[in-house]
C-alpha cells in the first residue's frame, strides 16, 4: 500500500456530530482536501496543509487527492454529513476506477459520518422509522425526467423521501415543480419538513402539509422531509409536532 486516503464525513454542522473517527482521522492527516466550507469547519494545526476547491469541482478534487496520496501523503478528504451520501467518497471512487491504476494500491479508508438526513430526522421525531429513500433534486448529474420519474416511483411504492439539495440560485423551479408532481399523489396532509442549517446556530425547522409546502422556504442549505401516507402527526401545546412514521404496514 502506498500513502493514505480518509474519505471523512464532518455531519451536518455540530462539532458534537462529527465522529471520533472522523476526529481521529484529521488528526493524523497531513493533507486537507475539500470544498472552502467544509475545510474551514476543521482547525488549523501546524503540519496540516489544507487544499480548498470551488464546488463542482468533485473529480478534479478527488484527482489531487490522489495524487497526493499516490506521493506518500497522509491525506483526508473532507465532505459534509456522511461522505458517501452526495458528496466526494463517489467522486475518489469513479476517479480510481478511470484513473491511473497505481491508485489502486491507495489505503484508501472511508469514515461514516451523520448524513443530514438522520439530524433532520432526529429534530422531529422519527419520520425515517419505515421505508424511506434519499433523493437529491439536483438536475445537474442527472436529467430533471430521470428526478421525476424516481420522484413518482418512491412516493406511489409509499417511501419517505429525504429531498437533498432542494433548490439553487441555477435551479429555481424545480422544488416547486416537485411538490406539484407528489401533491397529485400523496394526501394534502402528508407532513413536510423544512430543515435548514440543521445542528448550526442559525437551524430552523418547520413541519407544515403538503398542501401548504411553499417552495421559497428552502434554500441550499435545507432538507426537505416528505412524509408517507402512513406518517403520524403527533400535535403538542406547546411545541411543534412530533412526526413518526410507524414500523409496520398493512397489506395493500
Ligand atoms: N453529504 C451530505 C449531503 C451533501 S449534499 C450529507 O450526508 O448530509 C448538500 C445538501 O445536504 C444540502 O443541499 C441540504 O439538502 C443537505 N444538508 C447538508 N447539511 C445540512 C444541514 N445542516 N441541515 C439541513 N440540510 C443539510
Amino acid at each position: 500500500m502506498i500513502g493514505k486516503l480518509f474519505l471523512v464525513g464532518l455531519g451536518p454542522g455540530d462539532p458534537g456530530m462529527q465522529t471520533p473517527q472522523a476526529t481521529a482521522a484529521l488528526s493524523v492527516a497531513t493533507d486537507l482536501v475539500g470544498y472552502g466550507p467544509y475545510v474551514d469547519r476543521v482547525p488549523p494545526r501546524p503540519g496540516l496543509v489544507r487544499h480548498v476547491s470551488d464546488n463542482r469541482e468533485e473529480i478534479s478534487r478527488a484527482r489531487h487527492a490522489l495524487e497526493l496520496a499516490a506521493s506518500g501523503r497522509r491525506v483526508t478528504v473532507v465532505s459534509s454529513g456522511d461522505t458517501g451520501v452526495f458528496a466526494m467518497a463517489s467522486a475518489v471512487f469513479e476517479a480510481i476506477e478511470h484513473g491511473d491504476t497505481a491508485w489502486r494500491g491507495i489505503d484508501v479508508e472511508v469514515i461514516p459520518g451523520i448524513s443530514a438526513m438522520f439530524a433532520v430526522a432526529a429534530r422531529v421525531g422519527a419520520p425515517l422509522g419505515h421505508d424511506f429513500c434519499a433523493l437529491s433534486l439536483s438536475d445537474n448529474l442527472k436529467p430533471w425526467e430521470v428526478v421525476t420519474r424516481r420522484l413518482r416511483a418512491v412516493a406511489d411504492a409509499g417511501f419517505v423521501i429525504a429531498l437533498y439539495n432542494p433548490i439553487s440560485r441555477a435551479r429555481p423551479w424545480q422544488l416547486g415543480a416537485a411538490f406539484a408532481l407528489l401533491r397529485d399523489i400523496l394526501p394534502p396532509a402528508t407532513p413536510v419538513v423544512f430543515a435548514t442549517a440543521v445542528s448550526r446556530s442559525d437551524e430552523a425547522v418547520t413541519v407544515v402539509s403538503l398542501a401548504d409546502a411553499d417552495p421559497a422556504r428552502a434554500d441550499m442549505r435545507t432538507l426537505v422531509l416528505i412524509g408517507s401516507a402512513a406518517t403520524r402527526r403527533i400535535e403538542r401545546a406547546s411545541a411543534p409536532p412530533w412526526l413518526y412514521t410507524p414500523r409496520s404496514v398493512d397489506a395493500a
